[in-house]
């Protein structure tokens, strides 16, 4: 039986549970890989002492973090495993205004056979930014966050039609990542049975 290749990226804005779901998908499929863009990036900033830490990336100049995004690209696109979790962003925000996350440049490289995004009502997000000690988080408003929901599924129908990639949006109910865990596995199970 000829196996599917899958590399599935996993978007959605910061705070909405992206790393949760993706990290507990992994590691209920066998044989997977995850790899974290922002990790690969912060890596790269660490070793060239542009940066100490991940929530200082988004702040660099646009021109310093594309070159961190190419090489972030270039280095996960190399990677051969036949099913490949990427967790990343649709777009940044930066001080010089919302910046693509998935270019076409980046996009391509990445060749993704499944485009998930992860969403949650406005509040939650909130709440959840507010609760996680472990990150540095932009204070944004409910008005300003519920644009960024927007924004991110009008960047996911172009990172669809420039990869030709199927989208989709799940719901990452508070409380309940298991079950969007199985939601994401059940549909990638009708790729990869
Ligand atoms: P970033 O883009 O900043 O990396 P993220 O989308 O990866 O954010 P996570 O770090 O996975 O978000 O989650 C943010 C916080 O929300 C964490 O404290 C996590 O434990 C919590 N969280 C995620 N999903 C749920 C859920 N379904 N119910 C309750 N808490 C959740
Ligand atoms: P994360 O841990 O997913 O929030 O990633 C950390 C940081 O990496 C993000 O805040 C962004 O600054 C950066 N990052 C992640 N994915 C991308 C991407 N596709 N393009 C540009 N920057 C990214
Ligand atoms: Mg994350």
């Amino acid at each position: 039986m000829i196996r599917i290749r899958l590399r599935v990226v996993v978007v959605g804005i910061p705070g909405v549970g992206k790393t949760t779901v993706v990290e507990s998908t992994a590691s209920a499929w066998k044989n997977s890989r995850l790899v974290t863009f922002g990790t690969v990036m912060l890596e790269e900033g660490l070793r060239l002492k542009w940066i100490r830490h991940r929530d200082q990336l988004r702040k660099m100049r646009v021109e310093e973090q594309t070159k961190l995004q190419r090489i972030a690209a270039r280095k996960i696109s190399a990677m051969k495993e036949s099913v490949l979790f990427v967790d990343t962003h649709l777009f940044i925000r930066t001080p010089e205004g919302f910046w693509p996350g998935l270019p076409f440049h980046v996009v391509t490289a990445l060749k993704p056979t499944h485009l998930v995004l992860i969403e949650a009502d406005s509040e939650v997000v909130l709440s959840r930014r507010t609760r996680d000690p472990t990150r540095y988080r932009d204070r944004v408003n409910k008005e300003e966050l519920e644009s960024e929901l927007l924004l991110a599924r009008s960047f996911l129908t172009t990172a669809s039609s420039i990869s030709g990639a199927p989208m989709m949006m799940l719901r990452n109910e508070e409380g309940r990542v298991e079950e969007t865990v199985q939601r994401l596995i059940d549909v990638l199970r009708e790729a990869r049975p």
